[in-house]
């Protein structure tokens, strides 16, 4: 589909074999839970048996006809990827194995190279574990502070106590773009501008919006970005950090062995630059590339038109959502993306999920691994119906449905 013609999503579906799926009582899957991860289209699956059955060999060791394909194709990747998120120049693409290690590195790396006794890591109230207990662990290792910006009943972050909060002794600000229990949209440009202004250095966690929206690195103005392989339609197994050179530069590697050095003897290691010095070891080939092939698909679907259909699945959504007696939708941001979470006066959120598991609908259950998130809104878990840009409005009428037999069954 070229990306001016209108958004085609019955075109779309086609290219996910999985849509086509019978998985209960003879109904069709409604896939609702791409907030976990996403589906992938034909063109992902083929790059990856593709590599294997024709193109495999380890990169970057080989003089080999196999070795240099393999290579070419993984540095094609990180092309894709680069021009996928709109990086600068002076600005590096590193692979990992996903958005968990990605933060992993940078809050190891840069925590050890900038972060001491005193200072401060700032991140929020609606992050995803993987964005907390990082910086817990550093902040325990260095003797620095963790601290927290609030979020209102909507789940907004409360900007007022962010300008508060911020200040000479914050070394990293570590925010989501978008929440993945809550779906809120946080103002992240306005975030690295004052945080930079503080002295303060910016990780965007962009495992739910890279899936959802445009991503304009220059336009946001992060030192560092990371995002998940499996939620855009690329494999599990593979994620990407974006960071400023000029700081990965100064940063000690994160894993030692083969493919991170220049040179070894017993007595001293030298280390390759980046993004080598950060992807040691045989890295995930297959997936690396699937992921390459995952950013060109979403490219040529334009990531202006998928954000504009998903926009209209979560206004559809809300309002459809909204009608279900005793139904309450936990999160309610002016700007939202991705997920809808919700409890119901008659059900937990594992019933309201088996009930519509019997109707072939997948939504997630539980606390989406964002616990402080639950305690907030005092709740154990919601359930999250999630959108990719495969879904329909047809699917959120399922949905409906669905809630309404769980009402027959448990009110
Ligand atoms: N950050 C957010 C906001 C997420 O939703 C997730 C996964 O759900 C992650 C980070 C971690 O991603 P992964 O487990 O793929 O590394």
């Amino acid at each position: 589909m070229a990306a001016t013609a209108p958004y085609d999503v019955d075109r779309v579906r086609r290219d996910f074999p999985i849509l086509k799926r019978i998985v209960r009582n003879g109904k069709r899957l409604v896939y609702l839970d791409s907030a976990a991860t996403s589906q992938k289209p034909q063109c992902v699956i083929d790059a990856i048996s593709r590599y294997y059955s024709e193109d495999n060999a380890n990169v970057h060791r080989g003089v080999h006809h196999l070795s240099q394909r393999a290579t070419d194709l993984y540095e094609d990747a990180r092309h894709k990827i680069n021009s996928f998120l709109g990086t600068m120049v002076g600005c590096e693409t590193i692979f990992t194995r996903g958005a968990t290690e990605a933060i992993n590195l940078v809050a190891h790396g840069f925590g050890k190279g900038f972060v001491n006794a005193g200072d401060e890591v700032l991140i929020s109230h609606m992050e995803h574990h993987s964005n907390i207990v990082p910086w817990q662990m550093l902040c325990e290792a260095r003797g620095a502070k963790l601290r927290v910006i609030p979020i209102n009943d909507d789940g907004e972050l409360i900007m007022e106590e962010f300008d508060r909060l911020l200040n000479g002794r914050t070394k990293m600000v570590s925010v989501t773009h978008v929440s993945n229990a809550l779906g809120t949209v946080n103002p992240v440009a306005e975030i690295c501008r004052k945080a930079r202004e503080a002295g303060a250095r910016v990780l965007i966690d962009g495992a739910q919006s890279a899936p959802h929206m445009p991503i304009d690195m220059k336009a946001i103005g992060a030192d560092f970005f990371v995002a998940a392989g499996h939620k855009m339609c690329g494999p599990t197994g593979v994620g990407v950090l974006y960071g400023r050179a000029e700081l990965l530069d100064r940063m000690p590697p994160w894993q030692g062995g083969g493919d991170m050095i220049l040179s070894v003897t017993f007595e001293k290691t030298t280390y390759a630059h980046i993004p080598a010095r950060f992807e040691a070891g045989t890295p995930p080939i297959a997936e690396v590339i699937g992921l390459g092939e995952a950013a060109d698909y979403l490219t040529k679907l334009g990531m202006d038109r998928v954000a504009a259909h998903e926009h209209d699945l979560m206004v559809y959504g809300t309002e459809q959502l909204k009608q279900v007696p005793g139904l309450t939708i936990v999160g309610n941001a002016k700007e939202k993306a991705g997920a809808i979470s919700f409890t119901m006066d008659c059900a937990h959120p594992h019933d309201i999920g088996q009930i519509l598991d019997d109707e072939g609908i997948a939504v997630r259950a539980g606390h989406h691994c964002a616990q402080p998130v639950m305690q907030r809104y005092g709740v154990a878990a919601t359930a999250r119906a999630s959108f990719g840009l495969y879904n329909t409005r047809a699917e959120i009428d399922a949905l409906v449905a669905g809630l309404h037999k769980v009402r027959e069954i448990f009110a």
